[in-house]
């Protein structure tokens, strides 16, 4: 299985998350199964974060990693905007406390009512592909307001080693780098605001050198275009793509290398990118790590000597787990017993399955845990990102998990 997250201590064998036992928590979120979320660890992530990146640099959320409005809260007050991707993430980030102006808005099917919402609320449109920015115009004309509208280009290069890659090739996102610079002089003799460059070249790298490498291109991309478009962009939102470590032999990114070399990357910067911010857009990496999902034992079976515990959550509530979510090959996200945690394996390995009757849903495949009885609590780590809203939840007619952020006073 994959590293347990830094941060988790037990006090008499019970996992503590944000200071307070696992079981408690339970109780306190009326039963299992449940995703914690410590805000203590998200501050200490953001925290380090900043301290690692270059000044010019802005940290922005893409909410879509977890959107549970206590999070958004939090987030709001730790990062300099959001990144959302519809009208529904709009909404939440708003409730959060998120002014439109430092919203951006990126995904390449937006309708006009989205449109017509984010450009009454001063959001920033990162536009997906020519059609889009002519709907956003007349969208914009007929409101009567000035739209603020960036260019998301589909990078010629791509992040290397990403688990999803979203530049190089032909993607559905943003707009070729060949005629991106067309695109922005169209917005700008429109009489839009434009606001710079969107370029998002993939997720969930865990090579820094290959993250260094992909953000010198993207500035240098972003100076080429700005070039030829003959202004200079207000921002450049680099993308993100800084990935946790989810499987055994996984390490984390070390940031402090990676705000290094941006620093350098930013000090050589081309004149026409003087004047611009630059910004981080990042999902998983600020809060994948400080959730934990906590679903109870109900059975434990043999089956032609192998040994399964069968729980009251499963992939309706973390589909990631189960390996369904955007990974070719099945492997275990790192997992303990809550109750026991920190103590030796039992001799035999032990599967983990939730409890739908389908055979996708396992939850950690032959680890070794302590010996396992009905009632235990399991603890699935790396639950902070694209677990309880990237699950399909209604599957089976279970009841969605509870969510409940703690630490945050
Ligand atoms: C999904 C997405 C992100 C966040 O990705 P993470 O891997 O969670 O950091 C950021 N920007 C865009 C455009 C995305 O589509």
């Amino acid at each position: 299985m994959g590293p347990i997250p830094p941060g988790f201590a037990a006090e008499e064998g019970m996992l503590l998350i944000g200071g307070r036992g696992a079981a408690a928590l339970v109780d306190e979120a009326g039963g299992t199964p449940v995703f914690v979320y410590d805000a203590g660890l998200i501050r200490q992530r953001v925290a380090a974060l900043r301290a690692a990146l270059p000044a010019a640099v802005s940290l922005h959320y893409a909410m879509k990693a977890n959107p549970f409005p206590p999070l958004l809260a939090l987030m709001a007050g730790l990062t300099d905007g959001f990144d959302i991707a519809s009208v529904g993430e709009l909404a939440r980030a708003q409730a959060a406390g998120v002014p439109g102006a430092r919203i951006s808005f990126a995904g390449p099917g937006k309708r006009d009512d989205e449109i017509e919402a984010a450009l009454w609320a001063g959001v920033t449109l990162n536009l997906e592909s020519e059609g889009e920015a002519t709907r956003a115009l007349a969208i914009a004309d007929r409101l009567g307001v000035r739209p603020r509208l960036a260019v998301r280009v589909n990078p010629d290069f791509e992040l290397k080693g990403s688990g999803m890659r979203m530049g190089g090739g032909a993607k559905p996102f943003g707009v070729d780098a060949d005629r991106a610079a067309a695109l922005a002089r169209t917005v700008i003799d429109a009489g839009a605001e434009w606001r710079g460059w969107h370029i998002f070249a993939g997720s969930q790298a865990l090579d820094a050198q290959a993250i260094i490498a992909a953000q010198a291109e993207t500035v240098a991309l972003a100076a080429r275009l700005s070039d030829a478009v003959g202004a200079s962009p207000p921002l450049v939102n680099l993308g993100g793509g800084f990935g946790v470590p989810y499987f055994a032999g996984d390490a984390p990114l070390d940031v402090a290398v990676i705000g290094a070399a941006l620093g350098e990357t930013l000090v050589r910067r081309p004149a026409v990118l003087a004047d611009s911010r630059f910004a981080l857009e990042l999902g998983r990496y600020l809060v994948a790590e400080a959730g934990v999902y906590l679903t109870r034992v109900i059975d434990v079976k043999l089956s032609q000597g192998e040994r399964f515990a069968v729980v009251d959550g499963g992939l309706h509530h973390q589909l990631a787990a189960s390996g369904n979510f955007g990974t070719v090959v099945r492997r275990n996200y790192p997992v303990a017993l809550a109750n026991r945690f920190g103590a030796p394996p039992a001799a035999d390995p032990v599967t983990v399955v939730g409890c739908l009757c389908t055979p996708l849903d396992r939850l950690a495949d032959a680890v070794a845990l302590p010996a396992v009885a009905p009632g235990d609590l399991v603890a699935l780590f790396l639950a902070g990102a694209y677990g309880a809203n990237a699950s399909p939840a209604a599957f089976l007619g279970h009841e969605p998990a509870v969510e409940m952020l703690v630490g945050n006073d």
